[in-house]
């Protein structure tokens, strides 16, 4: 396995209710280290680009109304096989479906308000990360 970065988004939802510590001690107890983080305001045009592969779906507009609802933390976790286990830890999208001891069984507060991103692939990631980091904010 490979060592490898991935996006991942503290979202409005979990950043509102004051979780980020908690959130990102599953990532740092499942192996992931957080090389770059920032909290930002999400700009609507940054949120609609950001979810455009989802135009068409029925959700697309309240999703952006969500994810700029308040502020969100973006960061860059790496490690062994980190796309892929940054997603076992998030658990399913729906927080009715996730597994026991996941992020979003534990803290979600509904399909939409799922408290957490990351990235589907290695090329989503890259894409991912160069819209919301310069090289130089990763610190490895
Ligand atoms: P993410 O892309 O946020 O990591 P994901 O890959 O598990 O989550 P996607 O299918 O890419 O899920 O959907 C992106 C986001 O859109 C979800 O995380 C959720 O916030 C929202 N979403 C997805 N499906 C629905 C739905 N049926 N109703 C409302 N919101 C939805
Ligand atoms: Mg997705």
């Amino acid at each position: 396995m490979a060592i490898e970065k991935t996006f991942s988004i503290l979202k409005p939802d979990a950043v509102r209710r004051n979780l980020t510590g908690a959130i990102n001690d599953r990532f740092e107890k499942a192996g992931l280290r957080i090389v770059a983080q920032k909290r930002i305001q999400m700009t609507e045009v940054q949120a609609q680009k950001f979810y455009e592969v989802h135009k068409e779906r029925p959700f697309y507009g309240d999703l952006v109304k969500f994810m700029t609802s308040g502020p969100v933390v973006v960061q860059v976790l790496m490690g062994e096989d980190a796309i892929a286990k940054n997603r076992k830890v998030m658990g399913a999208t729906n927080p009715a479906n996730a597994d026991e001891g996941t992020i979003r069984k534990d803290f979600a507060e509904s399909i939409e308000a799922n408290s957490v991103h990351g990235s589907d692939s290695a090329e989503n990631a890259a894409i991912e990360i160069a819209y919301f980091f310069a090289g130089k904010e990763i610190v490895e």
